[in-house]
């Protein structure tokens, strides 16, 4: 068996690349470079695609989660809940703002936000929840709205990781106020280079972050708010506007994937398949198993030729971009074990079925 990479984008472009090529064809000879045609379609289809109203393309994730925080018009100093262990970017989305990130700890089994422990951490200062749909699996989100509705916070979904899953039949990205995803390449809906989106059903937020991504503007010359330029890019909308017509065939494949790796290693002693939520449909952005032989486990993999990563070595709070944040390793033992514990395995669409059996029989033999 030749090598296995952690990722490649081998099996889903190469069967695209026709297609592709004529996007970057059509783009070309469009005279039409910014916000034109391609933009306008991916933000209706991929409004449809999420089961929202609205959809405004942006120039990544990170910008999206920003604009989204800066569009609710909160104070210095208001407090936003988030969980203990997600990536950076929530957590910079909040601090950009000048708002505070508070802190709750996730569910060890999901790496979700845990909803029971929200209520204790709610002052009068927080405003809003951010939840993050980790790995690909969906937070608990009826539970999660209703604290929102109960304490009257916003919520914020970051749905960077979880293009198409749901909860209780209900897609990630069309619970919370005004959400933000990214469309990073190795998103599991990915452009070729930079781009994100937001999601709302609320006409005025659309309006507002659909002006602020353009500089304030609504009318061209006429400036509204003091926005930004963090518009989407022509060619990328093109580009996705073509892979969200794939994206529900990639995700069952990431899925068929996933069904082999757990019917293979879920009875190893000291090793731990993802835990699925029965309410959950996991979309497998990443299969993360926790095991307290992780370095050793890697070392191993990599000498037979499999790649694999760690997601996320470093909970935000113990990272020295937050040290002015005050907290110390023992502050949120969960992230820490997590951080600890965790390693994510080889799976993308293109994957085969034998690539995962081989990777199980050295996970076994390891074992
Ligand atoms: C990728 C990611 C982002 C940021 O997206 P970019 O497009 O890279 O800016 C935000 N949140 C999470 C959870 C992500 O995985």
């Amino acid at each position: 068996m030749s090598d296995i990479p952690f990722f490649s984008f081998s099996g889903m472009h190469s069967q695209i690349k026709p297609e592709i090529l004529k996007v970057f064809e059509d783009f070309y000879d469009s005279n039409w470079y910014v916000l034109g045609k391609n933009t306008e379609e991916f933000e209706l289809n991929f409004a449809e695609w999420n089961d929202v109203k609205y959809s405004v393309g942006v120039s990544n994730g990170l910008d999206a989660l920003i604009l989204s925080l800066k569009a609710l018009n909160l104070k210095d100093g208001d407090e936003i809940i988030v969980p203990s262990n997600t990536y950076i970017a929530s957590i910079l989305a909040i601090t950009h703002n000048n708002l505070v990130p508070v802190f709750v700890e996730p569910d060890e089994r999901t790496f979700n936000l845990d909803p029971s422990l929200i209520k204790e951490k709610i002052t009068s200062k927080t405003k809003a929840i951010l939840p993050v749909h980790l790995f690909g699996q969906s937070c608990e989100m009826d539970k999660i709205m209703e604290i929102a509705n109960k304490y009257n916070l916003y919520v914020i979904e970051d749905n960077a990781q979880a293009h198409g899953a749901t909860y209780k039949s209900k897609k990630t990205g069309s619970w919370g106020h005004i959400n933000g995803t990214s469309f990073y390449p190795g998103k599991n809906l990915g452009a070729l280079g930079e781009a994100g989106a937001i999601t709302t059903n609320n006409i005025k937020l659309f309006e507002k972050v659909k002006a602020l991504r353009n500089y304030g503007s609504e009318k061209k010359y006429y400036n509204k708010y003091q926005g930004v330029n963090n518009r989407i890019d022509e060619l990328q909308a093109g580009v996705l506007n073509l892979k969200l017509k794939y994206i529900d065939q990639w995700t069952d494949e990431r899925q068929e994937l996933a069904k082999i790796y757990i019917e293979n290693l879920s009875n190893i002693e000291g090793f731990e398949v993802p835990y699925i939520h029965s309410e959950a449909d996991h979309v497998f952005h990443l299969f993360v198993v926790k095991t307290n032989k992780r370095e050793e486990l890697m070392e191993y993999l990599k000498n037979k030729g499999i790649g694999t990563l760690i997601h996320y070595p470093v909970p935000p709070h113990l990272q020295e971009a937050y040290q002015t944040l005050g907290y110390q390793k023992g502050d949120f033992p969960i992230a820490e074990r997590l951080a600890n514990n965790c390693l994510s395995l080889p799976l993308y669409p293109g994957m085969t079925n034998q690539q995962i059996e081989f990777v199980c029989k050295k996970i076994i033999n390891f074992f």
